[in-house]
């Protein structure tokens, strides 16, 4: 499989004049890829160092308003520089594109050169010091589900997102015939993903109109969300190439049921999977036992973390395969967790709580977070639940809304720790903003409800 590019190889293609065009990317709040486009001769001779943005870039929403409230940047302070400090480890083609090749950077300081910590990057690096040093590595594989479309962005950002035409005609959930008449956009993206260096497992229709999902195998969680970050983009990307649309909004309607991104989770220690023993029931090793153990008490306090938007809550609702309890269970896709390759050493746990719409560095940061708090303090995994888990009474809820989410995020004592005040601090004011955007616009649902009849 081709692989990333080294930076001696780069000069060499720039050189012979294989690449022209050099992307220097970051992944901001929301999961986005932002930087510059480069001439790749003056990247290789001089931008490969560091190159600089505006420190307002972690601190936007989508839209890219600057709302107050964050203690890192703001009008007053005069919105200064961020370093952008490109990983060379993470040169790569962008086969999509023509003569282009794109790293993704480091978000530093301007002035002290140190990681700046609410950076998603620097956020996830931290939890995957803090497991190194208890002496383990995750592997992590984040699964991601979005909805294509007939129509361009543009043409439906035209029509006033009105009338969007899903690309097929029918549910399907594993349906090879119909994901034939897809394979205009889905080829191109296994391919062109593949030759930048993701492992791409396969592509597959999921359970509803125009839903697709792809996945990519299991690596070391900071590759895990640079691939994901970098796939979903290419998703938009390519679709966009073939006058086509693609959503990772998690509910894009309410009739139709919504897209995740599941996150399977392992351990290992000195490359053996450190989650597994063979003498213990379902395989699961007691490092095991207490790493779910966190992950499933401390849901809650991140739930913010795996569905960040208000959008994202609609798409937690009962008997659409998106859970709302924090329970485990043995191969059941009706819980918040699922154990998956029970009695193999591909035992791992499966978090189904997360939207497509999750930003991968900071759901497996969280999650890394509460599996370590999970380890230090040996707690003890309830045993797992059968059944349908949307009726089990006693099982603990999901925060059902941004705004609950927001207030057991601004409390965590736990996430405070894990994290620090400063970052956590810095996504409670982004909650809120979004919430306070939802709560001015008035929407077109309560018109056509109030406008005659109320
Ligand atoms: P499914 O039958 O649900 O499709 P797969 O066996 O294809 O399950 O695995 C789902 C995802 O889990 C894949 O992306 C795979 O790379 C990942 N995976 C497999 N083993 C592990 C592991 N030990 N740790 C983390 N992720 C894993």
């Amino acid at each position: 499989m081709p692989g990333t590019l080294t930076f001696d190889q780069l000069k060499t293609d720039v050189a012979s004049g294989t690449y022209d065009t050099v992307l220097v990317c970051f992944v901001d709040m929301q999961g986005r890829l932002m930087g510059k486009r480069f001439h790749a001769v003056n990247f290789v001779e001089t931008s490969f160092n560091e190159t600089h943005c505006c420190n307002y870039l972690l601190a936007t929403d989508l839209e890219m308003a600057t709302p107050d409230g964050y203690a890192s940047t703001s009008w007053e302070k005069g919105y200064g520089d961020y370093v952008m400090k490109p990983d060379l480890g993470t040169i790569r083609p962008v086969p999509w594109l023509e003569g282009t090749a794109m790293v993704l950077c480091d978000i530093l300081d301007h002035h002290t050169h140190e990681p700046v910590p609410h950076s998603p990057r620097a956020i996830l690096k931290k939890q995957i010091a803090r497991l190194e040093a208890l002496g383990f590595d995750a592997m992590m594989a984040t699964e991601l589900e979005f909805f294509l479309f007939e129509q361009s962005f543009d043409d439906i950002r035209k029509s006033g997102f009105r009338d969007m035409q899903p690309i097929s005609g029918y549910n399907e959930d594993y349906h090879i015939l119909q994901t034939t008449k897809e394979e205009g956009v889905m080829r191109p993206i296994r391919n062109h993903l593949f030759a930048a260096g993701l492992p791409i497992e396969n592509s597959k229709g999921e359970a509803e109109t125009g839903q697709e999902e792809l996945n990519i195998r299991y690596a070391p969680a900071l590759d895990c969300a640079d691939h994901h970050s970098i796939a979903k983009h290419a998703v938009k990307e390519i679709a966009w190439q073939h006058g086509r649309a693609a959503t990772f909004l998690s509910k894009w309607h309410h009739d139709r049921v919504g897209s995740s991104s599941h996150v399977h989770q392992s351990l290992w220690k000195d490359g053996e999977p450190a989650f597994f023993d063979k003498s213990a029931p379902l395989g699961m090793s007691d490092l095991m036992r207490h790493y779910m153990a966190g992950l499933i008490a401390y849901a809650p306090d991140y739930t913010y973390f795996l569905a960040p938007y208000v959008n994202s809550y609609k798409r937690f609702a009962k008997g659409t395969f998106a859970p709302t309890k924090t329970v485990w269970s043995v191969d059941n896709r009706t819980a918040g967790f699922r154990l998956c390759g029970d009695g193999t050493k591909g035992v791992r746990v499966e978090c189904r709580i997360g939207g497509s719409d999750l930003n991968p560095y900071l759901a497996q940061a969280a999650m890394l977070a509460a599996g370590i708090k999970g380890i230090e303090d040996k707690m003890t995994l309830a045993p797992a639940t059968t059944g349908d888990v949307y009726e089990d009474a006693k099982a603990g809820d999901i925060p059902q809304t941004l705004r609950k989410a927001t207030e057991t995020l601004r409390n965590s004592a736990f996430l405070r720790g894990a994290m620090g005040d400063d970052v956590v601090d810095h996504y409670t004011r982004a909650a809120e903003w979004e919430q306070e955007e939802y709560d001015r616009v008035v929407t077109d649902w309560e018109i056509a409800r109030g406008f005659e009849r109320a």
